[in-house]
């Protein structure tokens, strides 16, 4: 997914660095680009991932407690299976060596040679030779006799054979050996085991009967206690496990080699008539199941034990199976829910990125969504980019419409400049008179007044100088009226070169003009106007009469403005008749509150 603009069309990959600080707007969350750990998708994966490890570790518990219960089960059964079944085969080896000595016993040739056994002379030694030879037959036919005797029911020895052991000759059989065990009991009889020899024995005693069925010798077997090695070694529970025989003085029979004989299994009070299990330490501080059996035959009882761990080393594997397993699920799920957080928060990222630039004011930035899955997210950059481009048009059309309105905004101020320049003409035009382009009537009627009132709040000295051209009329009627328009354009020049910028004059009326004299007193009007007189006298209008010159006169009245503007205007006005009646071309000045006094041309 990428960020992109329309105009520019920058695009801006979502893993890339948010906006340059130029277009970064300030947020008021923490950016969680400045603390990953805040990020959305760290705490989507952390979350998964601790849902993860509990359930895994609850599922393991469970199975750990299913699976230790049900090899409890599995070791409750098979120990007591066990050691049944060895009781049983030891009974079964057992039996059949008292089988196997009562067929020695009933054979025809010891049968036959037992009444002579105890003769002197030659055939009490050839019987005993016969039975010799028999038993040496046997004992090369049947390894697990070690001697084989026959003895008087007494006990005395009459013919003794024995298997050489280890290259050793067998030691003789001390005197009453037989008798000391067995007495003379008239059935088969097999001893508790003891030690002779350096070997562990048990001893097997059998009858031997004449015709009439009364027991002349006793046949003796010495039976090796290794015999049944291969049994107890055959019945095993694999790996550990160890097959005790306790006799009746709770002596071992059978400690294996370099393992101190172990009671522990009587001390902690196993019940040895009932076949059950027990979890207990050994001599050597092992946890160790045991079990054990009754062995009736001797008293004995038989043991069994197993390393704990050994029993349940199915556990332990299993254990360690399980949690390779959860550690690759966590592992696994973690990441699977990283890519998931990773692939919502990324397009989110480029939104807010994108967000941010529009704010601050870019327009056309949109987000590629070629590479996101249709879900929320898409439809969310979908709508973004919607917006974003309608904001573009917005942006544009105001864009156009601020352009038109400057446009309009100028043609405006040029067209209100023109409107200003055009009522700036109309105003000169409005109190400029047409023909000479002096002030006109109206303008010099606003400008009077308002110098009388501020000579009148000054006290500055104001005077009118009202000026009439001598017989007009005639002139008029000598060079016709354009003629004499010609002419009052020049006149107004005369006047106008003949004052002071300061001064304010007007065509007043036909052939009459008016010159206020700012700030200037009667005396100093008087000289203007005796000036413009003169001016006007000693000026050549050209008339349309070939060579002839008509001089041109004026006469002019002066009046001071003493407070009241209509009686400046009266004392002016009668000043001027006061001029033309006192002949023309002439200044009259009217003396305050006195009659008007012609001025004397110099
Ligand atoms: P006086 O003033 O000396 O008594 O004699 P006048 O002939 O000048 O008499 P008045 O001042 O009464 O005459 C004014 C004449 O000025 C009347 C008219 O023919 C002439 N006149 C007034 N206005 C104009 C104008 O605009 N153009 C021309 N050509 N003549 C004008
Ligand atoms: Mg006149
Ligand atoms: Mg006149």
């Amino acid at each position: 997914m990428s960020v992109k603009t329309s105009s520019a069309r920058t695009c801006v990959h979502p893993s890339r660095p948010p906006l340059s600080p130029s277009h970064a707007v300030p947020s008021r969350v923490l950016d969680p680009m400045t603390n990953p750990l805040r990020s959305l998708a760290a705490r989507i994966t952390l979350l998964v991932f601790v849902a993860t490890v509990i359930s895994s570790l609850t599922a393991s518990w469970i199975s750990m407690q299913s699976l230790d219960g049900f090899l409890r089960q599995k070791v409750d059964q098979r120990f007591p299976q066990l050691a049944a079944s060895v009781a049983n085969e030891l009974d079964q080896w057992y039996s059949l060596r008292a089988r196997e000595i009562e067929v020695f016993a009933s054979s025809a040739i010891l049968t036959e040679s037992a009444p002579r056994l105890e003769q002197e002379g030659r055939r009490g030694e050839q019987a005993r030779n016969e039975a010799e030879q028999y038993l040496r037959y046997v004992l090369e036919s049947f390894p697990q006799f070690g001697r084989l005797a026959i003895a008087t029911p007494e006990g005395v020895p009459l013919v003794e054979v024995g298997k050489a052991r280890d290259g050793i000759e067998a030691e003789p059989l001390p005197d009453g050996f037989f008798a000391d065990k067995f007495g003379a009991d008239e059935h088969t009889q097999i001893s508790d085991a003891y030690r002779f020899g350096g070997r562990l024995v048990q001893i097997a005693s059998v009858p031997m009967r004449n015709a009439e069925a009364r027991t002349t010798a006793r046949l003796f077997a010495v039976l090796d206690f290794e015999g049944i090695s291969p049994i107890l070694q055959s019945a095993s529970l694999g790996g550990s496990t160890k097959i005790y025989l306790v006799d009746r003085s709770s002596s071992f029979l059978n400690p294996p080699p370099g393992v101190a004989p172990d009671i522990t299994f009587q001390g902690d009070g196993v019940e040895r008539e009932h076949a059950s299990v027990a979890y207990y330490e050994d001599s050597l501080g092992q946890q160790v199941i045991g079990t054990s059996k009754p062995f009736p035959r001797f008293e004995w009882t038989l043991v069994i034990e197993q390393l704990y761990e050994e029993a349940f080393a199915p556990i332990v594997r299993a254990m360690s199976r399980v949690a390779w397993f959860n550690l690759a699920m966590v592992l696994a799920v973690g990441l699977i829910a990283f890519r998931i957080a990773g692939s919502i928060v990324r397009p989110l990222g480029a939104l807010s990125d994108a967000a941010k630039r529009l704010s601050a004011g870019e327009r056309g930035v949109e987000i590629d969504t070629a590479e996101t899955s249709a879900d929320e997210v898409r439809l969310l950059t979908e709508t973004f980019n919607d917006i974003s481009r309608g904001l573009g048009r917005n942006a544009r059309e105001l864009e156009d419409n601020r352009r038109e309105i400057e446009s309009a905004n100028q043609e405006l101020v040029a067209k209100n400049t023109e409107l200003s320049n055009v009522n700036l003409v109309l105003e000169q035009l409005s109190i400029t008179d047409g023909l000479t382009k002096l002030h006109n009537h109206r303008y010099f009627q606003e400008a009077i007044a308002g110098e009388c009132k501020r000579a009148s709040r000054t006290k500055d000295p104001l005077c009118l100088i009202l000026i009439d051209i001598d017989f007009f009329k005639k002139w008029n009627d000598r060079l016709g009226h354009a003629g004499g328009d010609e002419t009052l354009r020049r006149i107004a020049e005369v006047l106008n070169q003949s004052c002071r910028e300061t001064d304010l004059l007007a065509r007043y009326g036909g052939e009459e003009f008016a010159l206020l004299a700012i700030n200037t007193d009667l005396e100093g009007a008087a000289a203007l106007g005796e000036k413009v007189r003169q001016a006007v006298e000693e000026t050549n209008f050209v008339t349309d009469i070939p060579n002839e010159r008509e001089p041109l006169t004026v006469s002019i009245g002066v009046a001071f403005f003493a407070g009241d503007r209509r009686q400046l205007f009266a004392d002016a006005d009668s000043a001027l008749y006061a001029a033309k009646d006192g002949g023309r071309n002439q200044v009259i000045v009217a003396e305050p509150d006195m009659d008007v006094s012609p001025i004397q041309p110099d």
